[in-house]
């Protein structure tokens, strides 16, 4: 299988600079299938093009396969030949760096579009060579596709399904790389993997900035995810959840909003600092923020030596940008940076990166749920991910009647699908709890109105 980068920007040889595998070179890198080979045919002034040619071994692939799991019932499969999920394999162990849009020594040149050509050949188009178009197209490529008869000695047999593909455009190359990277093998329609749940964060963390918007999400999920409809649905869900960035910046005004209204009692510092003790008195060491939002809690357990993982799950990108930015994650020291993880993610789906920790913090979460979605973290977080420890906090409802010209019925916040009565929390909290065998204490937080209860309610649940 091949694939050829081509750029027509001036010098062209920069192009290995954006790479990080220089001209002159042939780079050459064993995978668990083959070999991966890496040069360029061309390298001028003008016109530069690096080849990637996958070398597949196919007595390998067919060895030791056994039972459902086998890929080829037979030596003769088109799987060593075409463009598939090996490549996508091969582009991020040679090129990961130039897909994550890192180069040494040109790195405003990574972070421009230029004009970029990719061929690849041959490449399975399932469904018809129109398939490529409507994927290519809509991320604003230009796209041909060459096509290869079936047989050429019987041109009555019609086109096979194999195309040589030509995708051109003025992108970034790390979009190109990442494109690439998800759509041969939504095109090629399989995978030489199992396809898990960390298969979906692949998909939304390498789909950030186009896939939210893409026309053909859809088949991309379902394809990408070998049909496995459970996670394609978890996929779309997480990317219909994410919020534009417009929309994000109109949210975080009403963020402010509520913060205002909540900001004569230092309501918010309050809370982090009450869950911050909470966890410390549990003797958490393996922590998760659930819905991390900008990483508040995040920054306060970062001080605390107790905690040794810290884990912030969150499913809008935008929030978890501005985390990384606030923690200054980039510069952090290499031991504290170690401590500390950022991912995308909805706490409606089982995640299997949640498991195993010693206590969650749901600090101002669930109330942005949709009541019917409550079961679904319940199960997700309960049930699956089931850390020793689990802290939910939620706006208390009756306290509202407390803030200065508010109409009654109003909810804190926008974006709030509810808030809760101690009553109502406590009974949510208490089924739950039976339930999945913890137990739980329902505490407050904030000073309390003697008629109207606290401004936060607190359930730490334990088992
Ligand atoms: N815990 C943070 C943010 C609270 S705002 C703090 O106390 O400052 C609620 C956050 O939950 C938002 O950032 C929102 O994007 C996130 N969120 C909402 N629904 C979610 C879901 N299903 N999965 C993960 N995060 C979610």
């Amino acid at each position: 299988m091949f694939l050829s980068l081509t750029t027509t920007h001036c010098p062209a040889t920069d192009l290995g600079y954006l790479l990080l595998k220089h001209p002159d070179k042939v780079h050459e890198k064993q995978l668990a299938f083959g070999t991966a080979h890496l040069f360029y045919p061309e390298a001028g002034e003008g016109r530069c093009t690096a080849a990637l040619v996958v070398d597949i071994d196919p007595v390998g692939l067919v060895r030791g396969r056994k039972g459902r799991d086998r890929l080829f019932d037979h030596y003769v499969s088109d799987r060593p030949y075409v463009a598939s999920s090996f490549l996508s394999v091969a582009i991020a162990r040679l090129l990961g760096a130039a897909m994550s849009g890192r180069s040494k020594g040109r790195q405003e040149l990574a972070d421009t579009p230029i004009p970029l050509e990719a061929v690849i050949a041959p490449l399975p188009c399932r469904g018809g060579p129109e398939i490529l178009e409507r994927l290519f197209a809509p991320l604003g490529y230009d796209v041909e596709a060459g096509p290869h008869p079936l047989d050429p000695d019987r041109p009555d047999w019609g086109p096979s399904a194999y195309v040589t593909a030509r995708i051109s455009g003025q992108v970034r190359l790390a979009e190109l790389l990442t494109h690439l990277f998800v759509l041969i093998p939504v095109l090629d329609n399989q995978k030489h993997y199992w396809v898990g749940p960390d298969e979906v964060d692949k998909l939304l963390a390498k789909g950030t900035g186009w896939l939210e918007t893409h026309p053909q999400q859809t088949m991309i999920a379902k394809r990408y995810l070998k049909h496995r409809s459970g996670l394609a649905r978890a996929t779309l869900n997480a990317l219909a959840e994410q919020v534009e960035p417009a929309e994000a910046d109109m949210l975080e005004a009403q963020d402010e909003a509520e913060a205002t209204l909540e900001k004569p009692i230092r309501l918010h510092e309050t809370r982090l600092d009450t869950v911050t003790r909470v966890l410390l008195e549990a003797g958490a060491k393996t922590v998760a923020d659930l819905g991390c939002g900008e990483g508040k809690l995040l920054r306060r357990l970062l001080k605390e030596k107790q905690f040794t993982r810290i884990l912030g799950i969150e499913v809008s990108a935008a929030s978890l940008e501005r985390a990384s930015r606030r923690l200054k994650l980039d510069h952090m020291p290499l031991r504290q940076r170690e401590r500390i993880d950022l991912v995308q993610g909805a706490l409606t789906y089982r995640d299997v990166r949640l498991e195993g920790l010693d206590a969650a913090a749901a600090v101002e979460v669930i109330e942005h749920l949709e009541p019917d979605r409550l079961p679904a973290f319940e199960q997700a977080i309960f049930a699956a991910a089931r850390p020793k420890t689990v802290i939910v906090t939620t706006p208390n409802r009756e306290f509202n009647a407390t803030f200065e010209d508010f109409e009654p019925g109003k909810l804190r916040h926008p974006d709030h699908r509810f808030e809760w009565t101690r009553a109502e929390f406590e009974a949510w909290a208490k089924d739950v709890a039976k339930r999945r065998g913890y137990a739980v204490r329902i505490d407050s937080i904030g000073e309390a109105h003697e008629d109207y209860g606290p401004p936060t309610q607190m359930g730490v649940f334990r088992r």
